[in-house]
């Protein structure tokens, strides 16, 4: 897509201030981004999540992709009114009396919200807001292409203290049951892996093992469209498709790599966390090209279907002329 659009949308949904429970910054921010769009409609679900949908020319979605709006940070808590650190954070770097900004109810480590120098994109929270704007550019390609198709998209609460969005979202599924959860996340790199070789395409997390169909397709669809990607079992974390396969929706994951994970710098400082933009845009390529190519059948498994075909003719000749010892 477009770089100064792209950029324009990171810097909306980056900017604004998250902590989990206190996502409705993000919500409103990815709202008004979505509400212009030609086929697009917007609800909520009962607990918040904010769901999206792109439709035009009726065919039926196979995919709905997914990011959390929250981040590791305060919360006021409803019990002593002081704060409550949520989300996963190694106790060393709670201690380092690092300075927080307070939005009301909630606040996060006072760092820069949004900059990009060269090729990285730093920000306070690129988990999982990067996710979150990687769907609004998914959808505003969507429309300017005006593609025909029908996707969904999820924006979830409460992740980081263990997807409960995501909980809350497959307990009351509210699509069909053949639809795909793609989480969309940032993740801590495997050894021999770096930022900018491309998003990650990833067979699973710490937990779970995801639906190989959407897994191939989202390889093939990589390799015949000529996206950088790794194909990979990040099990360092866990992600939302762990969450939505345990109810027995269909997963599977991809993830743009990070430095600073968690906002935990070298040396026990706190920093601000960055991707590479060439990964945040080979993973929004990825999904364009996703939906467009596979939306409507799994290219992967027709794929196999011909080779394996192809091999059983190719092979016959052998197999007629050895029968014999196998009588
Ligand atoms: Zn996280």
């Amino acid at each position: 897509m477009n770089h100064q659009k792209l950029i324009s949308i990171l810097r909306r949904v980056l900017s604004s201030p998250t902590a989990p429970f206190h996502e409705y910054h993000v919500r409103r921010a990815i709202h008004e981004l979505l509400e212009p769009l030609p086929h697009v409609t917007l609800r909520s679900d009962a607990f918040g999540n904010l769901i999206a949908t792109y439709s035009l020319g009726g065919s039926p979605a196979r995919f709905c992709f997914g990011a959390h709006m929250d981040h590791p940070g305060f919360a006021r808590s409803p019990r002593t009114g002081g704060w409550d650190f949520l989300g996963g954070m190694p106790p060393g770097y709670l201690n380092t009396g690092a300075p927080i900004e307070e939005f009301g109810e909630f606040a996060m480590w006072r760092l820069p919200a949004f900059a990009v120098e060269g090729t990285r994109v730093i920000g306070r929270a690129c988990d999982d807001l990067i996710g979150c704007a990687s769907i609004v550019c998914l959808f505003h390609e969507l429309a300017r292409l005006q593609v025909n198709a029908t996707c969904h998209a999820v924006f979830t609460r409460a992740e980081e203290v263990g997807f409960i969005g995501a909980i809350r979202l497959a307990q009351s599924w509210p699509f069909d049951p053949a639809v795909c959860f793609v989480s969309l996340e940032t993740s801590l790199p495997m050894s021999g892996m770096s930022l900018g070789g491309g998003p990650v395409i990833r067979v699973g997390d710490g937990q779970s093992v995801f639906n190989h169909v959407v897994t191939a397709d989202l390889a093939t669809v990589a390799r015949e469209s000529g996206i950088s990607h790794h194909r990979a079992l990040l099990d360092r974390g866990s992600c939302e498709a762990t969450a939505t396969q345990f109810y027995g929706i269909p997963s599977a994951g991809v993830s743009v790599l990070m430095g600073n994970y968690h906002n935990c710098g070298p040396n026990g400082r706190i920093e601000p966390e960055f991707v590479d933009l060439s990964d945040v845009k080979g993973m929004i390529n990825l999904i364009i090209q996703l939906v467009i190519r596979s939306g409507g059948a799994s290219i992967s498994q027709a794929n196999l279907a011909v080779r394996f075909e192809e091999r059983i003719r190719n092979h016959a000749l052998y197999e007629m002329t050895t029968a014999s010892h196998f009588r």
